[in-house]
């Protein structure tokens, strides 16, 4: 498992802003919209993994701690404490419990943008790791009970004295013959092999609320993988795709499409009536309407994610200019032409334009 360190490209110290930049910035390198190879699409896994663990403060923290020391492990603070102050610290520790709680679960739900507008509810497939019903959790077969282990007579350690040369010391290890849990399980349970949980397909449903984007985790507490012995489920992550849409797109909150208007619609001006992603949307084209104006209808967005509220629909203006016309249309234009003497095309100052936020759109990630 590599560093989550290493992997954001920060040092121990980095304060929670330099490892939301250091996230960002990898983000933008390796998220799949931008980079489909499947070589980014693992490290942005590894990525958004470290970021999870080391934004969060106390993950952070049990982070750096270090792997805690269980039995069969060298070194670790407790074996050099029973070294040194014998048997009295190892007796505290007792025989080690079967039961553990089990994984995370990782889930990826794609959503169509209509989706996202409002949230919408599913019915998702998980597999996982489920409490075995046959033993409910004991790993033993019906009748059966765990026997204690007659080589560490149910403490799940074995003592040793060493000599020293600070004198006589106790060192305690794990009873190789129960693995550390103090008891033996003579019979299996057949159902589950004496783990204490099977893996089993579950339909849950689930509330995707609306305002959800790209790379969004949602946490079900306790929906992930039973843990071994039937301990305390994990807990399952939603992770959110919203699949492309060919019409709307997105920034933050608000929609952005594009309208195309025919010359003489965009001099004259038009109401026309939109199909939005909720219904019908009526719209003023003002006469005079130029390409890259941008109409904005106010509240038919997506419904935030957190607080009230819609953002906006906001509508790029792009005129079509014919391309075809016949000898009559071509008169009429030249006539027109005829009467405006306008200024020649010249150059102006300078505009990004609409199309350009679109593009950038996932920079504000
Ligand atoms: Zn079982
Ligand atoms: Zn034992």
């Amino acid at each position: 498992m590599a560093d989550h360190y290493d992997v954001l490209g920060v040092d121990r110290n980095a304060s929670a802003d330099d490892i939301k930049r250091a996230y960002r910035r990898l983000a933008r390198e390796l998220h799949p919209d931008v980079n489909p190879s499947a070589d980014a699409a693992e490290r942005f896994k590894l990525v958004t993994h470290a970021y999870d663990v080391l934004s969060d403060p106390q993950q952070r923290q049990q982070y750096d701690a270090g792997p805690q020391q269980g039995f069969g492990g060298f070194g670790g603070f407790g074996d050099i404490f029973e070294t040194f102050f014998g048997g009295a610290a190892a007796g505290a520790r007792g025989p080690r419990s079967r039961r553990e709680r089990g994984q995370d679960a990782l889930l990826r739900v794609e959503v169509d943008l209509d989706e996202v507008v409002f949230g919408t509810k599913r019915d998702l497939e998980v597999d996982t790791a489920v409490l075995c019903e046959t033993c409910a959790g004991s790993c033993c077969a019906p009748g059966t009970s765990p026997v204690t282990c007659d080589i560490c007579h149910g403490t799940g350690s074995i003592q040793r004295t060493v000599r020293s040369l600070l004198g006589n010391v106790v060192t305690s290890n794990p009873c190789g013959s129960c693995r550390g849990y103090g008891t033996i399980i003579t019979d299996p349970c057949p159902t589950c092999a004496g783990q204490g949980r099977v893996r089993a397909r579950r339909t849950i449903p689930v509330d995707i609320p609306a305002g959800v984007d790209t790379g969004l985790r949602i946490q079900l507490p306790g929906q992930g993988e039973v843990g071994q012995a039937g301990g305390p489920a994990g807990d399952l992550y939603l992770e959110i795709k919203v699949r492309h849409h060919d019409v709307f797109s997105r920034n933050g909150d608000d929609l952005l499409a594009t309208l195309q208007v025919h010359m003489a619609d965009a001099i004259l001006g038009k109401h026309v009536t939109l199909n939005s992603l909720d219904g019908p949307v009526d719209v003023e084209l003002k006469p005079g309407t130029q390409s890259g104006e941008v109409i904005t209808v106010k509240d038919r967005g997506i419904t935030r994610l957190r607080g009230a509220g819609r953002g906006d629909l906001r509508i790029g203006v792009h005129v079509v200019t014919p391309t075809k016309l016949s000898r009559k249309e071509e008169e009429l234009i030249k006539q027109f032409a005829a009467k405006r003497k306008d200024d020649p095309p010249q150059l102006a100052h300078f505009q990004q334009g609409l199309f350009a936020k679109l593009r950038d759109r996932f920079l504000n990630l």
